[in-house]
């Protein structure tokens, strides 16, 4: 019998290890010099102006929520198919989040149906929009870009799933996910299911100076320090001043110091992640198995191998039983009890429904020996 395979995992390294103790006999575990080391690495893996390491994914999210000025007056728009905390971020922030329906080929959200959700209200009713680079599928920023412009809304990108992922825009340039080319702002995760593994992680990414200096000290109590120009008065060395209401959003040097290391084995792990989804595609393609296999120019991040098939249950019991653990990505927000008090939705979100009785997300993770994914695939044209 396999040991269990489950459908993400982290990988780490001597390397990494060595990383991490080298901060412990530092002077400094937090707040030091390794939070700043990988925000530059991070800012050049993905072509970003400034990089903003924070405490988590979902506090990447709320602080950029906060720095678009996000209140009790604004609409925002994300798709159902993502995790909570896409959607959650506007919530905190006491603004209103309606869902955008999918495209059924690309899984991230419709630009047609985003089109006719803005046209069909007055302008001005929506504030931003927050894309997310579901899976890996890297959107198509530019085209969200040009829609965002036309009517006055904010770009956040949700790029947890793609570090490494791109798009070919109009100008035959490769876009990286997270660049800020397009987006205001891009949000990334460091748990450990994800490409680049902390434990706990994010980061922030944008081209926006402003932006930037927002979040540095929202990450931070809203606290403005010795030595920074925006200061109003200064009583002493000693003195810092609190300008707005911010939040501990810090990550310490420990985790950083292991981001760096990782940082340093990510596109290794995306070749890897490329070619185990590469074997499914073999594996599968002229079968009742749907598979989602991007257009030739479209850089994906594989951060998850998802399939489309009936009997979604039984199957992902029986494999299961197999020890394998595969999962499903996402239940849709807009049906979570949560969003469902809100309202219901205005618009048909018919295709990610479609999506969630049919999809299961396979084991993808840099480590899957080719052994276990043979097992994997075996197993599952065998059960279905
Ligand atoms: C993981 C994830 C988050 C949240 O990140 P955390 O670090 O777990 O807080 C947000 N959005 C998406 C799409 C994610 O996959």
């Amino acid at each position: 019998m396999v040991k269990s395979i489950p459908y993400g995992k982290q990988h780490i390294t001597q390397d990494d290890i060595n990383a991490v103790v080298e901060v412990l006999n530092s002077q400094y575990l937090t707040t030091g010099p390794k939070v700043k080391e990988f925000e530059k690495s991070f800012s050049n893996y993905v072509g970003s102006e400034y990089a903003v390491a924070v405490s988590n994914g979902t506090a990447a999210l709320h602080l950029c929520a906060l720095a678009l000025n996000v209140n009790d007056k604004s609409k925002v728009i994300t798709t159902p198919i993502t995790f909570a905390a896409t959607a959650n971020c506007v919530r905190y922030c006491g603004g209103q989040i309606e869902f955008c329906d999918i495209d059924p080929d690309t899984l991230v959200m419709d630009i047609v149906k985003l089109k006719e959700m803005l046209e069909s209200a007055p302008k001005g009713t929506y504030e931003g929009i927050i894309p997310v680079d579901f899976a890996g599928y890297p959107v198509n920023m530019e085209s969200f870009r040009s829609i965002a412009n036309e009517y006055g809304l904010w770009v956040l990108e949700d790029a947890c799933h793609a570090p490494g992922g791109y798009f070919i825009d109009s100008f035959g340039k490769k876009q990286f996910c997270g660049n800020c080319n397009y987006a205001d702002l891009a949000i990334f995760s460091f748990h450990p299911v994800k490409h680049i593994a902390c434990g706990e992680g994010g980061m922030i990414t944008t081209n926006n100076r402003n932006l930037y200096n927002k979040l540095l000290q929202l990450r931070s109590h809203g606290m403005v320090y010795q030595g920074n120009p925006a200061l109003l008065e200064n009583h002493g060395g000693w003195y810092m001043e609190m300008q707005s209401l911010g939040y501990n959003y810090r990550i310490s040097d420990i985790l950083c110091a292991l981001g760096i290391s990782q940082l340093k084995r990510a596109n290794t792990g995306l070749l890897r992640r490329k070619e185990i989804a590469l074997r499914y595609d073999e594996a599968f393609h002229n079968t009742e198995i749907k598979i989602h296999v991007p257009k030739n120019d479209i850089g994906h991040a594989y951060h998850l191998y998802v399939i489309e098939l009936d009997e979604r249950k039984r199957i992902y019991d029986m494999l299961r039983q197999h020890n394998i653990y595969s999962q499903i990505h996402y239940v849709p927000l807009h049906t979570m009890p949560y969003y469902r008090m809100d309202s219901s939705p205005s618009v048909s979100l018919i295709n990610s429904e479609t999506y969630y009785e049919k999809c299961l997300s396979l084991p993808i993770y840099p480590s899957l020996s080719k052994e276990n994914q043979e097992f994997v695939i075996k197993t599952l044209l065998k059960i279905k």
